[in-house]
This record gives structure tokens, sequence and C-alpha cells, in this order.
């Protein structure tokens, strides 16, 4: 068999990057794995670059009439000793852009829609319940799992995006070298109360619970447990999870208690990695197959569809251009690397402040998020980071003006100072200025 490119795993990042380049005409084959959907709980958040690159794609009409949208995050923080809470919430809006918002989709609906726009083109070619086994003669070797049969496939380009267990990143001899957490966490979605419409995270000092309305009235949930407490606590009665929900979040009660069994809360493990390359000779990653993030940010996800969409861009272009020259696939890091890594330590600090249950860390993280709240500079880093429109690092005056140690600033910034910091597609993609393809 040929194609022009190959994609092993169709998950939202191969989806993605396959949808750009059947759009562009170019004969791309996605080999995936499972045989349909399947239930275990992946990301549902979209943040806003996110968003924009459907729009680009024509699938955003689509994706919002399937998906909730999020206009801030509620960060509630109660101290049990008082019983007083206190709410700081972070605005999508601070960041001007056609996209400030973010939006819950189921995740087998989002790759259902992208499929779906991607079966229109004839150069678009998906096979399900197949596995790529590993390369031979730099040829892919297919494994249709039904007919146990093999297939040898030729292409220009082959692009790893299974995830985690990535056959393309072993044949790359691509080391990860993985960051493990010291909790995990139950997760699982429940019907809400249809007046619960914002994304919200209440903790105690001790305490995680995570809450994000998904369409049709219902919500995602993640709840922090410790690592390597699972099976105990699956031993307790559902009754028990029931309450852990309601004690944190008593709007949940009659909705939570409607989880008749433990059969349907999965186990999240985070991990975190982020290989030392992307490319090698013709083959690329994509996704969790190049990084993992802890998902507390929710970015994982959205990683992956901006990898698909910048990688996606650049074979257009090389194809268009007939410009095939491997060398050329170093755009792709020198775009991607930056920005994974800004958004891998948002996703961590964000983890390590729920990390240690310990009253002072309680504390610590209390005034910390009202300072992102109220200092106008602080607010607007953190969402721009969290968005992906842009990039603006904290400096050791942010840092200190977080920890109480310098008074906030009043000034806001202005939409200008604002919009300087948005991601220009000349930063984007930047290999099309200036004819910088070889
Ligand atoms: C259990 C779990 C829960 C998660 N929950 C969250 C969350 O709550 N919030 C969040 O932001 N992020 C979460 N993530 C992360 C987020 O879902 C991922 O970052 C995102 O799905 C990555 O997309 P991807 O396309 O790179 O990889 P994946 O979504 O993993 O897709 C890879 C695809 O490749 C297929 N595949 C694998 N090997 C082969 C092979 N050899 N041949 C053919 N096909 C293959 C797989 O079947 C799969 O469909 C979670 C991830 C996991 C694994």
């Amino acid at each position: 068999m040929k194609t022009d490119v190959f994609i092993s795993g169709g998950g939202i990042g191969g989806l993605t990057l396959a949808l750009k380049l059947a759009k562009c005409n170019i004969d791309v084959t996605v080999i995936e794995r499972l045989p349909g959907p399947t239930p275990v709980y992946k990301g549902e958040l979209l943040q806003p670059k996110s968003l924009g690159i459907f729009d680009d794609l024509g699938l955003l009409d689509e994706v919002k009439a399937n998906g909730h949208v999020i206009d801030e995050l509620n960060l509630v923080e109660i101290d049990k000793n008082s019983g007083t809470a206190d709410e700081s919430n972070m605005k999508y809006n601070v960041v001007p852009s056609k996209y400030s918002y973010s939006l819950m989709i189921h995740h087998e609906k989002l790759k259902e829609i992208i499929r779906d726009a991607a079966m229109e083109f004839p150069s678009f070619h998906y096979k399900s319940n197949s596995s790529c086994k590993g390369f031979s003669d730099g040829k892919a070797v297919v494994e249709d799992r039904k007919e146990k049969k093999e297939e040898l496939y030729e292409s220009s380009f082959f692009i790893g995006a299974e995830g985690r267990v990535s056959v393309t990143r072993q044949e790359m001899g691509i080391e990860k070298e993985e960051n493990e957490y010291n909790h995990h966490f139950l997760t699982v979605t429940f019907p809400r109360p249809p007046s619960f419409t914002e994304g919200k995270i209440i903790s105690t000092f001790d305490r995680f619970l995570g809450l994000f309305p998904l369409p049709n009235n219902e919500v995602r949930s993640v709840y922090l447990i410790p690592a390597g407490e699972y099976k105990e606590i699956r031993k307790k009665p559902i009754e028990y999870f029931h309450d852990l929900y309601i004690e944190l979040c008593p709007e949940m009660d009659g909705y939570v208690n409607q989880i008749d069994s433990w059969k349907t809360i999965q186990l999240m493990v985070p991990v975190a990695y982020h290989t030392d390359h992307y490319i090698k000779d013709n083959k690329a990653l994509i996704g969790d197959a190049v990084h993992t993030v802890h998902p507390m940010a929710g970015e994982g996800m959205n990683m992956a569809i901006q990898d698909g969409d910048v990688l996606g861009e650049l074979l257009c272009d090389m194809f268009a251009k007939d410009k095939l020259n491997e060398e050329n696939l170093k755009w792709f890091p020198h775009v991607r690397r930056e920005r994974v890594k800004n958004q891998m330590k948002l996703s961590h600090l964000s983890a390590l402040a729920y990390s240690y249950p310990y009253k002072s860390v309680g504390k610590l993280r209390k005034r910390s998020l009202k300072r992102i709240e109220q200092d106008p500079v602080l607010h607007f880093k953190q969402m721009l980071n969290i968005s992906g429109l842009g990039m603006w690092q904290d400096t050791v005056k942010d840092r200190m003006i977080q920890g109480g140690l310098l008074p906030k600033r009043s000034t806001p910034l202005t939409t200008e100072e604002k919009a300087e910091k948005l991601f220009t597609e000349r930063e984007d993609y930047p290999w099309k200025w200036k004819e910088q393809l070889v």
C-alpha cells in the first residue's frame, strides 16, 4: 500500500492532523487500533486556541452545538474549621480574542466530528481495528486485527500519534522519562443541576474536587486521592463516594447519587514527560506520543490538537511547494517545543498547588489564587497561558505579588498591550515567511 502521509493512531491528535492534510488533498492514511468508540474517559476541555483551530477547519459551529461553553473557572477554597469558603474566579474574557471561552465536549463525540469531516475527502483513508506493529525496511507494518493479516505501507512521512505507548517513538529510538505524582484521580461523568454551568474546583487543605459541565446536563468530575489508595476506596459502599462529593459541593446532592456502582468510576493516573526529540528522518511524533501533562490545567488534548495543526500546516505547505525534504520537519518542534514546555510548567505548578495536604499549603494557595484574580497582569498571564493563544512567562515580580510580598498592581493592561502577547500567524507558521522551506 502507498500513501503520502501515514498516521499511526486515530486519537484526537492524529485525526486533527489527518483532516488538515485531507483538506489539502494530500493522500493520508490513519490506522486506529480500536474497533470503535471507547468508554474510557479522556480530555474533554477545549481551550481557546483549539477552538480557533476548529474554526479554521470549518467545524466550530458543530463543535459548539455538541459542547458546553465555559466562561470562567471558579476556584473555591473551603476552611473546614470556620466553614467559610473563599472563591476566586478566573475569566477567559480577560484575553482579547474571538475565542475568549473554553468548551466541554465528549471526547468520542469530538473525534466523530473530526473523522466525519475528513471522510468527505477522497484522499482520507481510515482503517480501524488495525494496529501499527512497527516498521520493516522503511515501511509501516499494519495488522488487520479482525482478518489477522498484515500489510506494509510505504509513505513519504510517518507520524506517531499513538498516545503514551508509541511504536513510532520506539522505532525512532526516542526515550521518555516519566514524572509521577503523589496522587491519582477518580473520574466519572454524571447528571448535573441545569444551573451548574461554569467550571468549578473545590478544595480544602487536604481534598480536591473538579467539576466541569458537559452538554445535556452532565458534569465530568475528578476527585483527588492519594496514590495507591484506589483499591481500598473501591471496597467501600458507593454511598461513601456520593458523600465525598456532596460534602464539598452540596449542589450535587441528588445528582452524584445517580451513580449506582463503582463500575463507571475510573482511575486516572497523572504522568508527565516531554521527550528530547519530536522528529527523526521522515518520522514525527505528535500529542501524547511526545509529551504528556498532568490534567490539572486541562491541556493534554489541546496540546495534541495544536501539534496536529502546526505539523498539518507545515506538511500542506511542503506538498504544495513540492519541498519534501525531511529537513523541513524541524519547523514543527521549532514552533511547538517552547509552547509545550510552558504548558507543562503551568500544569505541573497547578498540580503541585494541590499535591500537599497541609493547612499551610492550603492557606498559601488561597492567597495566591486571590492575588491572581485581583492583579490584572497575573490574571491575564494565567488565562493567556492556559488558553494557548499566547505565552507570557511569570517574572520574579509576578511571583512576589502572587506571594503577597509586593502590593497588587492597580492599572489594567490595555487591549493593545494584551493583543501584543497573542501568537501571530507568523509565530504559528514561521516557515511561510521568506521562503524558508528547502
Ligand atoms: C485515561 C486517560 C484520561 C485522561 N483524562 C484527561 C483529562 O481528564 N483531561 C485532560 O486534559 N487530558 C486527559 N487525558 C489526556 C488527553 O486525553 C490526551 O492528552 C489526548 O487524548 C492526547 O491525544 P493523542 O491523540 O495524542 O493520543 P490518544 O488520545 O491517546 O490517541 C491515541 C490513539 O492511538 C491508538 N493507538 C495506540 N497504539 C496504536 C497502534 N500501535 N496502532 C494504531 N493505533 C494505535 C489508540 O487506540 C488511540 O485511539 C487523559 C488521557 C488518558 C490516557
